[in-house]
Formats: C-alpha cells, structure tokens, sequence
C-alpha cells in the first residue's frame, strides 16, 4: 500500500467531521461482521468452526460435529441433492450484502479523503446509497433465513451458529451509518463541532463596546463557505488543508466586483479601450487572514487608546479619497470598517505568480529591488495600474488581485523615496531612535501619474479575491 495516500487518509480522517469519523469506523465493524456471519470457504471446509451461516453442524451422541460443506451436509447426511431454494436466495442476499458492504466502506475512504464540497456531496450519494443496499440485503438474507430454517425436518437435528444474529447486528449498524450521513451537515468543508456561530456585533457602529466585540470575536468573515463563516479562526488553525479558494456565484458579491473593477479603469493611460471581468474566486485562506486580524486589532487598540479614528486620506491628497471606495457597493462596503481606512485596493501580477500569493498572501521581501519607495506591498485603486503588471503578451486568462489592506495612519508621500517602513510622524524617517515617537501605519505615494498604497508589513493586506480578466 501507497505509504503517503495512509497518511493522508489519515490526516483527513482526523480533519474530517466527528459523524464521518464515526461512520468509516462504523462501516468498517459492520463489514467485518458481515464477512463472520456469511464465514469464508476456509471456514467451511476446516469444519472446526462455528463461525459462519453456511457452517452445518450436527449433534452426535456426545458432541456437535461441524460438517465439511453445506452440500456434504446435505447430501450424504439427508440425502438431499441440492441446497433448498430458499437457502440459496438467503446465501445470495446476504453474499449480495457483503459486497455492498464493501463498496460502502471504500465510499466512506472517498468521502473522508475529498475536500472539495461539491464533490463531496455527489460522493456522498453512493454512501447513502449501499449503507442503504447493505441494510435491505442483509434484512432480506435474515428474514428468509429466519423464517424457513425451522420449516426444515433436517434442520432439526442440524445446529446452526449465531451467525445470522451476526450478520442481522450488521445490518443495524449499517442503518446507524446511513443515519449519520443523513445528520451530517455539509454546509462547509470543516464544519466545526464545538462553539457558538458570532452573528456580528450587537453594540452601535462606532461605539467603543462595538469595537470591543469585534476584538472579542477574532473570526472568520461571515460570507465564508470553506471555513464557515463566524466561527473563531484559531479553531480552523489546526486544520491540514488552511486555503482553498470558492468560485463566487452570488451575483451580488459578483456585480459588486465588476463594478469596481470597471468604475476604477481609466482608459487615457492604456492603449486598449477596457477590460471585461469573466470569473471571480474568493480566497478562503486561514491563516492570512488571522494574521490580518491581529493587525487588524493592533489598529483597533491604537484608536480607542487615541480615542479618535484615523485621520483620512482626503484630507491629506487632493485626489480625495481612495478610489474604490467611490465605486463600492454591498456587500463589498459591509465588509470593510472604513475608520481603520481598510480599503480593497488591485494588486497586478502576472497570472503565474497568481497561486503563490494564494497560499502565502503579499509579500514585501518577494518585492522588485528599484521600486519607488522600497520594499513593501503595493496596491492600486484603479484596475488600470494594475493590469500593467499583468502579462503583455495575453490578451485573455489575464489575472489582478483585489487586496484588503489596512491604512491605519496614512503618511502621503509627494516624492519617491526608500522606506523599510513607514516614517516616524515627528522625524519623517524610518531610521527613527526616539523610542517615544510613534510610526505611521502605511504610506500612500501621491506621485504624479497614480497613487500607490503602500505597507510595509505582509499581515497588514489580505488577498481576498482573484479577478480573471479580458481586454477588449
Ligand atoms: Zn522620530
């Protein structure tokens, strides 16, 4: 057996929901006892053992004597040329039970083994139905068995084992899987047992108790499917599999996306006239985003501290406020808290680069040497900037991130120059000593041609959605 596909089937077994768990341990008693009761040919012909449905016995003066085969059994014994035909329909089910029992438990390995949702949940029809095929085969196999066994003179004499007890206990357990299959949600991948669902905060917007309880719920975005949404996030963190990506279908999250992506395009600065949006995938990625919840509460903390928001950007640029906040519609605007100045902003790159930056978010080390204002992230407001980054030589399949990034303190920059992070606000430097000075969360670069948003650490951006596009 393959070493790797053990473990990780069983890595997933452990991942998996407590009903799924229970159900392959389940499936895979009930096989075995279904194998005992039926008894295997060795069984028969060894003649010492008990085991088995198919086993004859038949009591001598001092003993039970276990024949060879059911059909020496009946033969030499009764005289009888051939099995009843009622034992051969009863052999027949329960041989039939015994093969829909083994397909079962590999459906059940299957289903363990499938993370993606949508399969999971065409998987799991043929786990319905043969725990469904076992019970009926099984419950006819007995039935029968049960019902004309004692209609049999020779059977008198004859002892049978317990086995069609067995094989009857079997089929129980395998209504017992199907009943757990049936209970089992599968609303997300990782349905978690434990916990309560957090439907958001209950305090008035902007009040410092409002504030309170999001810092008091460090959890999953509501609109998640993957990792269900409103759940703690450190309860996803020890999961195998953290990222996994959702096409989006609700066509208010989607129309949402476009519009901005084509409200933000300015076609003065590119050759061709526009670009159409064909396909958007949300970015389920757990640990990116507790990473960006802290960040997210530091900044929280920082302004009930300062007991006043974050200063914005229209007060410091003259292009006013940050672009894609003018094209935003729900449900885009209910997911952001704009007095952080938390804004999704483009980030552009080439469509290779694209499954990196799932799995491992922005990163200002990966960033080119040379750029204007040093190492760091840098997003865009409008898709124009960004779909320079994309590849020239394509015209379609082309890929820009929309990012989720924390402002915070907005240092506007009129000028390139070298940051390692955001200046002080009393030195305008980053080589700042003064340990009381405080620093700047992020820098927006007011150059001439477009404005940069800039931070200088990976946590402070989410790459939350991956828009497939097309120029036209
Ligand atoms: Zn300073």
């Amino acid at each position: 057996m393959n070493v790797n596909a053990a473990l990780y089937f069983i890595e997933q077994f452990f991942d998996v929901q407590k009903s799924y768990r229970a159900c392959f341990l389940f499936a895979v008693l009930a096989w075995f006892l279904q194998v005992m009761a039926l008894g295997t040919y060795d069984w028969m012909r060894a003649g010492s053992s008990s085991m088995g449905l198919w086993t004859y016995c038949n009591y001598t003066a001092t003993d039970f004597k276990c024949c060879q085969t059911l059909t020496n059994f009946l033969g030499k014994q009764h005289k009888i040329p051939r099995m009843p035909t009622w034992l051969s329909a009863a052999l027949v089910f329960e041989i039939l039970g015994l093969v829909s029992s083994m397909i079962f438990v590999v459906s059940c390995i299957v289903l363990i083994c499938i993370s993606d949702p949508r399969l999971r949940k065409k998987a799991k029809v043929f786990n319905y139905i043969f725990s469904l095929a076992t019970v009926i085969f099984v419950t006819i196999g007995v039935l029968v068995y049960w019902r004309e066994y004692s209609s049999e003179t020779w059977s008198s004499e004859a002892r049978l084992s317990s086995s069609y007890g067995i094989s009857a206990t079997s089929g129980i357990i395998h209504l017992i899987c199907f009943l757990l299959l049936f209970v089992s949600s599968d609303n997300s991948v990782h349905s978690l047992d434990e916990g309560r669902r957090w439907n958001g905060p209950v305090s008035a917007p902007g009040t410092k108790e409002f504030w309170e309880e999001i810092l008091e719920h460090p959890t999953t975005p509501m609109h998640w499917t993957q990792f269900e949404g409103g759940y703690n996030v450190k309860k996803y963190l020890t999961l195998r599999d953290q990222c996994q990506t959702v096409e989006v279908t609700d066509q208010k999250e989607l129309s949402a996306i476009q519009k901005l992506v084509n409200g933000t395009w300015e076609s003065r600065f590119v050759g061709h006239g526009n670009i159409k949006v064909t396909g958007v995938e949300r970015i389920e990625n757990v640990d990116l985003w507790n990473n960006y919840i802290h960040e997210r509460a530091k900044l929280i903390r920082s302004f009930l501290n300062n007991g006043r928001p974050y200063e914005k950007l229209e007060n410091h640029s003259n292009r006013g406020s940050v672009f894609t906040a003018r094209y935003m519609d729900t449900p885009l605007t209910g997911a952001l808290y704009p007095e952080l100045n938390e804004v999704y902003l483009f980030h552009g790159t080439k469509a290779v680069f694209v499954d990196n930056i799932m799995k491992k978010g922005l990163d200002p080390r990966r960033s080119a040497d040379g750029t204007k204002m040093g190492r760091a992230n840098y997003c865009a407001e409008s898709s124009t900037k960004s779909d320079q980054y994309a590849d020239y030589k394509q015209n379609s399949g082309l890929k820009m991130i929309l990012v989720r990034m924390l402002l915070g303190w907005i240092f506007v920059a009129k000028d390139a120059q070298q940051f390692r992070m955001p200046p002080c606000s009393t030195c305008i430097t980053d080589s700042c000593k003064n340990r009381n000075h405080k620093h700047y969360d992020s820098i927006v670069a007011d150059l001439p041609d477009f404005r940069e948003f800039i931070v200088y650490d990976a946590d402070k951006c989410y790459p939350e959605y991956i828009i497939t596009y097309k120029r036209c």
